[in-house]
């Protein structure tokens, strides 16, 4: 029923849906998922690929954005929008987003060190009251400075649980971790409560920035937010950026921070360029 009703809200909402084969099938699929989950994640199949964030003012390489790859003995690399889901339905997801830091962090430490490493936090681990210890007990196991790691969590999440999200928040932000705001515009944020948070930064979802150079309405959205971050002396990451006209587009809108496939796609560390080595 669940998984009818599922398909019903893909296709719009407000209609209804038969359980059929089809979706018997994906019901199976996603169960067999599940029980391989199970077995990666302590085999450690899930991996850190790394993503530019490039310094827009100087064109300079500002750090990396962790996203996670499944590279399964068999069907190759899987992408997150596959196991993400099922990862944070079944509880599966901090052991799995810890795992992925955990490697990254390894990896990035004796990286040059002006270098920002941002990871993603999901909206169900921002439910662990335990969360900012459990950060800052990895940052201590790796020996990686907490001023050069950012977390990105997504305002939905944020006003989901407001006062243990603003904990933990508060608590990040003591140890000198950096927050960042992901996926911004996309959801329903209240500018009063956002204010409360100690926020460094703020990255303007992909949806935007794929609309910036035809849309006049886009171009201005941008402007405000890009206004607004700087009012609450924040910094602006555009995500997404493919084409040059793009990244004109938003250079002349001053945003100073941006990362898309037209820099970079996330790479395996091993890809990673030598420079930062
Ligand atoms: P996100 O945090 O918004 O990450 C940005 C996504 O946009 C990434 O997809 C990235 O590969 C993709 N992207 C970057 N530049 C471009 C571009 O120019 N064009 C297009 N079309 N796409 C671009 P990815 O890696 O598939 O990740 C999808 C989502 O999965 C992420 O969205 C994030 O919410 C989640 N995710 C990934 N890794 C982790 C993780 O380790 N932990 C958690 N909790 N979530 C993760
Ligand atoms: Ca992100
Ligand atoms: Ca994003």
């Amino acid at each position: 029923a669940d998984i009818a009703m599922y398909a019903a809200k893909h296709q719009g909402r407000n209609r209804f849906s038969w359980f059929d084969a089809s979706m018997e099938r994906e019901l199976q699929a996603r169960t067999e998922l599940e029980v391989s989950m199970r077995r990666a994640i302590p085999a450690g199949e899930f991996e850190p690929y790394f993503e530019q964030q490039i310094d827009l003012t100087t064109g300079r390489l500002q750090g990396f954005e962790v996203l996670a790859r499944w590279n399964h003995p068999t069907m190759g690399i899987i992408a997150p929008d596959r196991f993400i889901p099922i990862a944070e339905e079944t509880g599966m997801i901090a052991d799995l987003s810890f795992s992925v830091i955990r490697k990254a962090l390894t990896e990035a430490r004796d990286w040059d060190p002006s270098l920002i490493i941002s990871v993603n936090i999901s909206p169900t681990q921002l439910r662990d009251p335990w969360l900012a210890q459990k950060i800052v007990k990895l940052l201590v196991e790796t020996s990686f400075p907490a001023n050069r790691l950012e977390i990105e969590i997504t305002e939905t999440s944020l006003f989901d649980n407001l006062s243990l999200a603003q904990s933990i928040v508060g608590s990040l932000k003591n140890q000198g971790i950096k927050i960042a705001l992901d996926d911004f515009g996309t959801g329903y944020s209240s500018l009063s409560l956002l204010q409360q948070f100690p926020i460094q930064c703020i990255k303007i979802d992909r949806a935007f920035v794929n609309d910036v150079v035809t849309e006049t309405a886009t171009q201005n959205i941008v402007r405000t937010i890009i206004a607004m971050a700087s009012a609450m002396g924040a910094d602006v990451v555009a995500e997404g950026i493919e084409t040059t006209e793009q990244l004109a587009q938003l250079t002349s809108l001053e945003c100073h921070r941006a990362q898309g496939y037209l820099f970079s796609r996330p790479v395996h560390v091993d890809d990673v360029p030598r420079v930062v080595k």
